[in-house]
């Protein structure tokens, strides 16, 4: 990351919530940029190149959806979505979308910030080069060597097993659904066979799970995917 303050692009027609967030983020090392409406996000997005972009569904003026299909097409810059809605459908929709994650209203400050934090560590990975080696919670992943252990033990798995765990490390504290998932493990025509996440994300809790009855690895987000723990 550089070393100047991250730039959040805020868009959001809600004076309170605005209000909110920049006293949120008054201690904050963030550069906070606001936007009350799509085309003036649109705008600022693409002059200001900010480094997160948090945006509301509902704008006066468009949809938040089509925003971020928008953005998406030339930049990819981390979306937390900040919305009322918080159908599992609108959730699995706005990341599908291109979104990196989902906050309904109202959220804690904390909460929010945690997600951004993860948010913008990940699109540090992204740019840089890809770290050959993850840790998290005695979970260890050798993506150059293609080795998995747990607590020091070696752990074998199948070769779906492993492109499945894979994904999600390459995603690692984001959402990803069950579309995404299936998509990238099992390819395109496979979008919506989605026992077989439950079946493998089963699977793979049973051998890097400390108690498969009680993940902390390996989260599920009910109705909309799974997302592996980062820290
Ligand atoms: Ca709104």
């Amino acid at each position: 990351m550089s070393v100047a303050a991250p730039t959040i692009l805020l868009i959001e027609d809600e004076p309170e919530m605005r209000r909110f967030l920049r006293a949120a983020f008054g201690t904050q090392e963030y550069q906070l940029i606001e936007a009350p409406t799509a085309r003036e996000g649109l705008a600022q997005a693409a002059a200001r190149n900010p480094d997160l972009i948090l945006l509301d569904l509902g704008l006066p003026d468009g949809d938040g959806l089509d925003l971020t299909r928008q953005i998406r097409e030339w930049s990819r810059t981390p979306i937390i979505i900040i919305s009322a809605r918080g159908q599992e459908r609108d959730k699995v929709t706005a990341l599908d979308a291109g979104a990196d994650d989902y906050l309904t209203k109202p959220f804690g400050v904390d909460e929010l910030l945690a997600r951004m934090r993860v948010a913008l560590r990940h699109a540090a990975r992204v740019g840089a080069a890809d770290e050959p080696v993850f840790e998290t919670g005695g979970l260890r992943v050798d993506l150059a060597r293609r080795e998995v252990s747990r607590d020091g033990v070696t752990v074998h798995l199948t070769p779906n097993e492993y492109k499945l765990l894979v994904t999600l490390v390459r995603h690692a504290g984001k959402v990803l659904t069950h579309r995404h998932l299936l998509r990238e493990v099992w390819g395109a025509n496979a979008i919506t066979q989605t026992h077989y996440l439950r079946v493998y994300i089963t699977q793979l809790r049973h051998k890097l799970e400390a108690d498969p009855t009680q993940p902390r690895l390996l989260l599920t987000e009910p109705g909309v995917g799974y997302r592996l723990r980062s820290e």
